[in-house]
């Protein structure tokens, strides 16, 4: 069975084709710049080592994915012999409400919910939408399914997801905590079910996804009880570009005496705040701490503020799980990042954690396995994520049903 995952940026389209006999990844890729004024689109397309790249020409998403086919198909750089091999294509939608607690096959009331939620996630809904409708134009035969970034989330408890403000803001505007990177918290859970040989709803930990956008949850007995994004993915950790948690007072006073519209605030918490706007001049962790290394004052606090928000969230859950098999790290610094991951278990050291050294440069380039020492109180783990696989298996089974 071929599975097709398709994820829509507002200019993008990530692609990835997995054989699901084995799990395989046959082909995958991106186009970017699709109908960015005076730029031409550009095609990445990978098969095994072989990287392809290609100027095309995509005006739009049903353009781009059109091409994407072609090359699926292309004799000398393609992996299918036709498009017909395509079973069914898995779609990554990021804001599913709280209608959307589960993956489904996309039929118009579906397509519907997503519009709906497009105010809440106005950056992503619409994107996503463009990529569905483009994908159902160009493959009209086969089933088109929705894999929500929210859905894992749906299970937090309203204590969990409610703010205190006037009930009004939800019950009319659904203002609420959904939460976000979903797909990626449900795979590390499920591969860490695995690694810890324990069943699923049995298993207590706390999973911190450390990329660019960084999220953690409060998983116990296999289900998500809290989270630290929020309406929005700007909520709790500290992130590339993102502040995370801030005085919601601060908006308002920016905007009073800064002389800062709404939305330029909004844009400077999203696009211009947490490390970037920390250091002044990287959103990189690899570029933060070789500054570091140079002395660079501003990115040493840049990292201690990421690193403390982190070991404070993760005291927050431990306090409130019934108990903790394990912390687990994972994306970009979380699976790469040595010195970041041994000040975050360094700081854990109050909870049990004591770093192995050896194990912390051996767990490399998409290794996994545990950080810490045998005899440490509180495992801290690291499991690479796998949203496209996750939505991959969720579509195999979707359609399987
Ligand atoms: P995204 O959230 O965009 O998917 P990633 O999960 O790829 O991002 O994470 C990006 C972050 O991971 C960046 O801060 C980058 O510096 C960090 N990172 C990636 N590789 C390494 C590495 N080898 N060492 C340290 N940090 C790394």
């Amino acid at each position: 069975m071929n599975i097709f995952v398709v994820n829509c940026g507002s200019s993008s389209i990530k692609y990835q084709l997995f054989d699901m006999a084995d799990e395989s990844v046959r082909a995958k890729g991106v186009v970017e710049r699709i109908g960015e004024a005076g730029a031409e689109a550009q095609l990445t397309h990978t098969v095994g080592e072989q990287k392809h790249k290609r100027t095309i020409a995509a005006k739009n998403h049903t353009e781009g994915l059109t091409y994407i086919l072609g090359v699926l198909v292309d004799p000398a750089i393609g992996v299918l012999g036709s498009t017909k091999e395509i079973d069914a294509v898995g779609h990554r939608v990021v804001h599913g409400g709280e209608k959307m607690s589960r993956t489904c096959r996309i039929d118009p009331s579906v397509i519907d919910v997503i519009h709906e939620n497009a105010v809440l996630g106005p950056l992503h809904n619409p994107p996503n939408l463009m990529g569905i409708e483009a994908a159902m134009t160009v493959m009209p035969g086969v089933p088109h399914v929705a894999v929500f970034d929210t859905a894992f989330l749906s299970t937090l408890p309203p204590k969990a997801y409610r703010y205190a403000v006037p009930a009004e803001w939800y019950t009319k505007h659904r203002v609420r905590r959904y939460g976000f990177h979903g797909t990626s918290h449900r795979y590390v859970s499920l591969q860490t079910a695995k690694l810890l040989g324990k069943p699923l709803e049995r298993l207590n930990v706390i999973t911190a996804h450390l990329g660019n956008g960084c999220s953690m949850t409060a998983i116990a007995n296999g289900q998500a009880v809290d989270h630290t994004m929020g309406m929005t993915p700007l909520e709790g950790l500290i992130m590339g570009t993102r502040s995370g948690d801030i005085d919601p007072a601060i908006v308002s006073y920016m905007v009073t005496n800064a002389g800062l519209s709404a939305q330029a605030v909004d844009k400077a918490l999203n696009k211009s705040s947490g490390l970037l706007g920390l250091s002044e001049f990287s959103n990189d962790m690899r570029d933060l701490l070789e500054a570091v290394d140079a002395g660079n004052e501003k990115a040493k606090l840049a990292v201690e503020c990421f690193v403390y928000r982190i070991v404070k969230y993760i005291g927050a859950y431990y306090a409130i799980l019934p108990s903790v098999d394990a912390v687990v790290l994972t994306g970009g610094i979380g699976e790469n990042s040595v010195p970041a991951r041994s000040m975050i278990v360094d700081g854990l050291s109050r909870l049990g954690a004591r770093l192995d050294d050896q194990r912390n440069h051996a767990t490399l380039r998409g290794a996994c396995g545990p950080i810490t020492t045998p005899d440490s109180v509180l495992p801290v783990w690291v499991v690479p994520t796998n949203e496209e696989l996750m939505i991959a298996r969720d579509t195999k089974a979707v359609i399987s049903q």
